[in-house]
């Protein structure tokens, strides 16, 4: 690498510079429109074949004289170098792109955000911010969840206050111990 990998690089850059200008001097004396159409129609064959970049699979701009382009652009034909290059050196060319992309996703509620949320839920069904159509597919969800609320059968018993109250025990005595 180093130097040596420095110096081919300024000779490609060096060379796609001039192959530019090559081209934008070609644009320039572009000869009329039958004149163009009558020598593609000579031309025939491997310079009309080459109609993809040899990376990017983008269409190449077909020119009449000089080298057939591989490559749509300096940029893909930089690309195709740095891939030979990096294969010839073993190692693989690593592109790091980095970019921020803000996604909205709704958070999963834990255990004690809901009574929260669902004080939120009441405040904007009583303001309207929930609207009646919505109101539809609100009473659906609503109604799952009374179901699996209802599924803990200590809860239908009341046996709750049971449990707070073993808590509270628990937890004086754990006061004690402290
Ligand atoms: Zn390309």
């Amino acid at each position: 690498m180093g130097s040596k990998g420095t110096a081919d690089y300024r000779r490609r850059r060096k060379e796609a510079e001039r192959r530019r200008r090559q081209k934008a001097e070609l644009t320039q004396s572009e000869p009329k429109q039958s004149d163009a159409a009558i020598s593609r129609g000579l031309s025939l064959g491997r310079r009309d074949a080459a109609t993809d970049c040899a990376w990017c699979d983008g269409p190449i701009t077909p020119r009449r004289r000089g080298p057939i382009p591989k490559w749509c652009s300096a940029t893909c034909r930089h690309r195709a170098w740095e891939q030979t290059r990096a294969a010839a050196s073993g190692r693989s060319a690593v592109q790091v792109v980095e970019r921020r992309v803000e996604v909205l996703v709704p958070a999963t509620p834990a255990r004690r955000d809901w009574p929260a949320l669902l004080a939120e839920l009441a405040r904007q069904i009583d303001d309207g911010r929930i609207y009646d159509r919505d109101l539809i597919d609100l009473s659906n969800a609503l109604g799952t969840v009374l179901k699996a609320y209802r599924r803990r059968p200590h809860v239908v018993s009341g046996s709750i206050n049971s449990q707070r109250q073993a808590r509270a025990r628990q937890e004086a005595r754990q006061g004690r111990v402290g």
